[in-house]
């Protein structure tokens, strides 16, 4: 069954867009059907946002930062009816369209709304040595123009509404294209931004599949913030490539937890639950792999395999995990699964689609005696399922932490804060949590950004919010342009002036001061 098919042809009017049905992974029951904006349709909204954003970037950022506030007030009052929306096309618990859709976009909003007037400031930075006494120099940040955002499926709300909030913000204009998987979840952001007053013209939702996100790539936009898999993340980044447009790209992740002899180990196995089964693992930095140290972990598997007997999974009332959100991702956890135990792994709990229910629903899953010749260790797996490695030390957690393509997240588990510093800094990946497990994505003002092939860019701390502008370099000479003016022409006598004035600035102990 798959979640959404195409309208036949015989069924469309003669001349009528494409259309695709979209059915509810929870029950597979039919829920809605979307019209595909073609490449004409992202044309013309590009033309209209080109037209309306010079007036939006010439307005104080304070202004536009007033909207972000009102924002935050509609999805505070408006959030049931959000959580409805995604909901009912992802499948997700209340919780977790509550925790990892609402209330990070609530954070997202407040954060930049206080911030960005400080973080986008014009601002003058004293050059170096003598070059202070004959120029100033100004830095401002200016807007791209129009942004392309293209999110995907697993977290269909912020990850359209976070970088549409720092592109508008910044004084752009935006294209959004959602997942055609969960669209009406991206539709909620043009929703919650014409309630919050942003002037008309500056946020175009387009709904549809790759073929419009590849139009809205080769459009003409002055960026393109990509979240989704490595694949497409690749085509996205060449086509920017061609067209020499910036992209940020936010890619997939396989991240591994690394478990030390001296963790607390109730909350070392808590904190793998969480990272591994929230929002049904289908989270880019959520916990794929697991390094135990020897001395405990035998206790680690035990603590597991006991709480994740307690989940619970279904879709109405209350759960931990729902179903998968996309048909071809339960296939990647079944077959990433079904070549573990071909390889000798072995399921201690779940390994299967869940037999009670009627959706994509894959049980959650601890498998143990995995390798890294197997799939379930190397690549992203995406689903309700961890594996857990026993290893001889650290150091071999580290290796094997390492020996992967994907950087995104991490985390360690020690009670030794200063350990966990030092081994977190010998992980080559993004970001890393020491004794947690969702937050890396969750604080706005780190660094959130892929290493290898987990992407390029940042999507948070100040260097995102700026990767929406060009900060603008502007140098003005004190001396009123007597000095250039008086370059040309050239002769032996200034040739030896300048000689003599490099050899007085870098030969002596003064270029300590003036480097
Ligand atoms: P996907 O790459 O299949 O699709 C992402 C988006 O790209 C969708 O909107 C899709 O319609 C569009 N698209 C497809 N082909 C395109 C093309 N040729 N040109 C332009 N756009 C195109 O990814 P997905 O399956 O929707 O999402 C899951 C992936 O996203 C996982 O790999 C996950 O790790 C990753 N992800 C990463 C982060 C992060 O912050 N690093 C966050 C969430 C998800």
């Amino acid at each position: 069954m798959a979640i959404v098919t195409p309208v036949s042809p015989g069924e469309l009017a003669p001349g009528a867009r494409r259309r695709l049905r979209l059915a509810s992974p929870a029950t597979l029951e039919p829920i809605d059907e979307i019209e595909v904006a073609t490449a004409a349709d992202v044309v013309a909204a590009l033309e209209a946002a080109r037209k309306a954003q010079p007036a939006w970037a010439a307005r104080p950022v304070a202004e536009r930062a007033q909207v972000l506030w009102r924002a935050l007030d509609v999805l505070l009052a408006r959030m049931d009816e959000y959580v409805a929306v995604i909901q009912r096309e992802s499948g997700k618990p209340r919780t977790d369209a509550l925790m990892i859709e609402i209330f990070a976009a609530c954070d997202a909003l407040a954060h930049f709304a206080k911030r960005a007037e400080r973080m986008l400031r014009p601002r003058t930075q004293r050059l170096h040595g003598v070059l202070a006494l004959a120029k100033k120099l100004h830095l401002v940040p200016r807007p791209l123009g129009v942004i392309g955002v293209i999110s995907p499926w697993n977290g269909p709300f912020i990850l359209s509404v976070n970088p549409t909030l720092q592109a508008l913000v910044a004084g752009n204009a935006v294209l959004l294209k959602p997942s055609e998987v969960t669209p009406r979840s991206g539709e909620l952001v043009a929703k919650l931004f014409a309630e919050a007053g942003l002037p008309e013209g500056l946020l175009h939702v387009l709904l549809g599949d790759g073929e419009t996100g590849a139009a809205l790539v080769e459009s003409g936009v002055d960026k393109v913030s990509f979240t989704g898999s490595v694949g497409t993340g690749r085509k996205v980044g060449e086509a920017c490539a061609r067209r020499l447009v910036p992209c940020t790209l936010e890619l997939g992740g396989k991240d591994p937890m690394i478990v030390c002899a001296d963790a607390d180990l109730d909350r070392a196995a808590g904190g793998a639950l969480a990272g591994a089964f929230f929002n049904a693992g289908q989270v880019c930095f959520s916990t794929e792999r697991v390094y135990v140290v020897d001395a405990v972990y035998d206790e680690f598997v035990r603590r597991v395999v006991e709480r994740t007997r307690t989940l619970r999974q279904g879709s109405g009332g209350e759960f931990e995990i729902g179903p998968m959100i996309w048909p071809r991702q339960l296939e990647i956890v079944e077959q990433h699964v079904a070549d573990a135990i071909a390889k000798g792994a072995k399921v201690l709990i779940g390994g299967r689609r869940n037999p009670a229910l009627e959706g994509l629903y894959f049980e959650p899953t601890v498998l143990v005696d995995v390798t890294h010749d197997m799939a379930i260790l190397r690549e992203e797996t995406f689903g309700p399922v961890l594996p857990i490695v026993r290893v001889r030390d650290e150091e071999e957690a580290l290796r094997l932490a390492n020996d992967c393509r994907y950087g995104l997240g991490a985390t360690v588990w020690t009670r030794d804060a200063t350990k966990g510093v030092a081994l977190a800094t010998r992980i080559d990946s993004g970001s890393v949590c020491v004794n947690d497990m969702t937050m890396t994505y969750g604080a706005p003002e780190a660094p959130f950004g892929g290493r290898k092939e987990s992407g390029v860019g940042y999507v948070h701390g100040p260097d995102a919010l700026l990767s929406y502008c060009h900060v603008q370099a502007v140098l003005v000479d004190r001396l009123g342009g007597r000095q250039t003016a008086s370059h040309f022409p050239y002769s032996a006598a200034k040739d030896a002036g300048m000689q003599k004035f490099m050899r007085f600035l870098w030969s002596t102990p003064l270029r300590r001061f003036v480097g």
